[in-house]
C-alpha cells in the first residue's frame, strides 16, 4: 500500500513537507482506513514558522484596517462557495453527519463576517479638554504572534474563533490543530492565501504536547488562545502564563439542562434528545444531564422512547443522527464509563454498548445510552464522558437543581425549558454558568457576542470572539495631546495634574 500523504505544513506562506519521522495517522473512524498522517513539526520548522509570522508582523500591522477587512469579505466568500467541500472533508475524517458538519462551517462563517466588521469593532474612545486645551484618545494596536491550540471535535469552526479576528486587528498567526482531524484546517488556510492573505501571515504548524510546549516557550507569541479538554487547558493556560503570555483558555464542560413540569412537553423531548446526542455527545455544548423537576418526572419513558428511535450512522446516510466516536480509544472509555455505572449502581434505562452499522463493522459505533439513579460522585455524572449518553436528574425545586449545577465546578452551558418568566429570571440570575439558554438548548453565542464558559470551563479574562477577542488580540494605546498656539510662557509644573 501507498504511504498515505503527509499533511504539510504552512511555513512563510509555502506548504512544506515536515522533515520530522515522527507522525500519527489520521484515520476515517467510521471505517479505520488511514487518510493521512499528520507530522510532529520538528523544532527548526516551529522556529521557522514564528521567525516568519514575526517578520510578516511588521508590514502586517501597517495594512490599513479597510484592506484587512477586504480578506474578510473575500475569505467569506470563498469559505461560503467552498461550504459543502469543507463539510465533507469534516465528515471523513471526524465522522460528523453531513448535516452537522456544514452546521461547524457556518457557525466559523459567521466569525469571519464578524473579523469583516473590524474597523468599528478597533474603534476607540476620545475626551475632548480633558485639562484645558489637552484631549485624550485610544487606539488598540495589534499585539504581533499570536498562537492558537484547537481540539479535533470542531475543526473549522474553533480555528475560525481564532486566526481571522486575530489577523484583522493586524497580528501574524500560529495555528495548531488537532492531530487527529488536520486536513479540514489545512483546506481553511489553503482558502485563506487564496482569499488573499500575504505570505507569513498564518503559519500552520502539526505536532502534540512537545510542540505547543514550545510554542508557549517562545519569546516571541505574544498571546495563546486554546480551546480543549480541562486537563490540558489548566497546563496550557500556567505555562503560557508562566512565559508571560496573554492566555485565553476554553476548556470542558458538563451541561445541564433544568426542566420544569411547565415545559412545552414535546419541545423538551426533541430538543434533548438533539442535544444530548447530537455529534455522538462531542460538543463541549452538548447536554449530557437533564435535571426533571417535580411531576416532569413523568416525562422519563418519553424521553427514553424518543432516545430508541434515533441511531447513529456513516456522514453520507441521511436518516443517520450522528456519527462514530473520534477513536477506538474514546469508545472504548465511554463503554468501561457505562460498566462502571452499572456496577455504582446507577440505573441503565437504555445501554448502547454494544451497538453496530451494517456495512461498517470497523466504525467507532455507540448506541445512545441513558441512566437515572446517580449519584453526584458517581464518574458517569460528574466526569465529562464526552459521548452519546444522558445522565436523568432529579429534583423536587427549580431552586435544589440550581444548587446541584452550580455546585459543578465547570460553568460552559446550561438551559432551563419552562413557561413561566419568574422562574426563568430565577434560573438566569442564580445559575452559575456563563452561556444560559431559556427554552434554548444550545446556548451558542452569536460572534457579534462573547464564547462566555465561566470556572472551571474557562481561564483568563477575555473570552473567544466578539469584542472581547478585539481586546484580547490587542494592546491599548492612550495618547494625551496639546497642541501650543503662539509662544505661551509657562513655568515646569511640578505636580502630577495635566495643565
Ligand atoms: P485535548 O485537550 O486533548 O486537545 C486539545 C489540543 O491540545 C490539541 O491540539 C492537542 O494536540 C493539544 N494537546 C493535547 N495534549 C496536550 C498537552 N499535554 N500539552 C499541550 N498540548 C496538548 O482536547 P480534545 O480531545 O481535542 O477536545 C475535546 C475537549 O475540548 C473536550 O473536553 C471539550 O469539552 C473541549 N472543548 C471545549 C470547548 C469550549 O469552548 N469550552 C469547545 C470545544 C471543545
Amino acid at each position: 500500500m501507498a504511504s498515505p500523504r503527509r499533511v504539510p505544513l504552512l511555513i512563510d506562506g509555502q506548504w512544506v513537507r515536515s522533515e520530522s519521522d515522527r507522525c500519527t495517522p489520521v484515520i476515517d473512524p467510521a471505517t479505520q482506513e488511514v487518510l493521512s498522517e499528520v507530522p510532529q513539526a520538528t523544532e527548526a520548522e516551529l522556529a521557522r514558522a514564528v521567525a516568519s509570522a514575526q517578520a510578516a508582523f511588521q508590514t502586517w500591522k501597517e495594512v490599513p484596517v479597510p484592506q484587512r477587512a477586504r480578506l474578510m469579505l473575500n475569505y467569506q466568500h470563498l469559505l461560503k462557495q467552498h461550504h459543502d467541500e469543507l463539510a465533507e472533508i469534516i465528515s471523513r475524517e471526524l465522522g460528523k453527519t453531513f448535516e452537522d458538519a456544514k452546521g461547524d462551517v457556518w457557525r466559523g462563517i459567521e466569525v469571519v463576517e464578524h473579523a469583516a466588521n473590524i474597523a468599528g469593532l478597533l474603534m476607540g474612545e476620545t475626551v475632548e479638554n480633558v485639562a484645558s486645551g489637552i484631549d485624550t484618545c485610544s487606539w488598540h494596536q495589534p499585539l504581533g504572534v499570536c498562537l492558537g491550540i484547537t481540539p479535533f471535535n470542531f475543526p473549522a469552526m474553533i480555528p475560525l474563533w481564532m486566526f481571522p479576528l486575530a489577523i484583522a486587528c493586524g497580528n501574524t498567526f500560529v495555528l495548531k490543530p488537532s492531530e487527529r482531524d488536520p486536513l479540514t484546517p489545512t483546506r481553511l488556510a489553503e482558502l485563506f492565501i487564496e482569499a488573499g492573505a500575504p505570505a507569513g501571515v498564518l503559519q500552520v504548524v502539526h505536532g502534540g504536547a512537545a510542540q505547543v510546549d514550545y510554542l508557549l516557550e517562545h519569546p516571541d507569541i505574544r498571546a495563546g488562545s486554546f480551546v480543549g479538554s480541562v486537563a490540558v487547558g489548566k497546563h496550557i493556560y500556567r505555562k503560557g502564563t508562566e512565559h508571560l503570555k496573554r492566555m485565553q483558555c476554553m476548556t470542558g464542560a458538563n451541561n445541564h439542562m433544568v426542566v420544569m413540569p411547565d415545559a412545552n412537553r414535546g419541545q423538551v423531548v426533541n430538543k434533548l434528545v438533539g442535544s444530548a446526542f447530537g455529534a455522538a455527545g462531542q460538543r463541549c455544548m452538548a447536554i449530557p444531564n437533564v435535571i426533571l423537576v417535580g411531576a416532569a418526572q413523568e416525562w422519563i419513558p418519553e424521553i427514553v422512547e424518543a432516545t430508541r428511535n434515533i441511531r447513529p450512522g456513516v456522514w453520507s446516510d441521511a436518516g443517520a443522527a450522528y456519527g462514530p466516536l473520534t477513536t477506538p480509544v474514546a469508545r472504548d472509555r465511554v463503554r468501561e464509563m457505562i460498566a462502571q455505572a452499572k456496577a455504582d449502581g446507577a440505573t441503565c434505562l437504555l445501554d448502547g454498548s454494544d451497538c453496530q452499522v451494517e456495512g461498517y463493522p470497523d466504525g467507532n459505533w455507540l448506541g445512545p445510552t441513558i441512566f437515572t439513579d446517580l449519584e453526584p460522585e458517581m464518574p458517569f455524572y460528574c466526569e465529562e464522558v464526552f459521548g452519546p449518553v444522558l445522565c436523568i436528574l432529579k429534583a423536587d425545586s427549580l431552586e435544589e437543581a440550581i444548587t446541584l449545577i452550580n455546585r459543578d465546578f465547570r460553568g460552559n452551558g446550561t438551559s432551563l425549558f419552562t413557561a413561566s418568566g419568574a422562574a426563568a429570571r430565577k434560573f438566569q440570575h442564580e445559575i452559575q454558568v456563563g452561556q444560559v439558554g431559556i427554552n434554548v438548548p444550545i446556548p451558542v453565542p452569536l460572534p457579534f457576542f462573547s464564547f462566555t464558559g465561566w470556572r472551571g470551563s474557562f481561564h483568563g479574562d477575555l473570552h473567544a470572539y466578539g469584542k472581547q477577542a478585539v481586546r484580547f488580540y490587542t494592546e491599548t494605546k492612550t495618547v494625551i495631546s496639546r497642541w501650543f498656539e503662539g509662544d505661551i510662557p509657562s513655568g515646569p509644573n511640578m505636580s502630577i495634574n495635566l495643565r
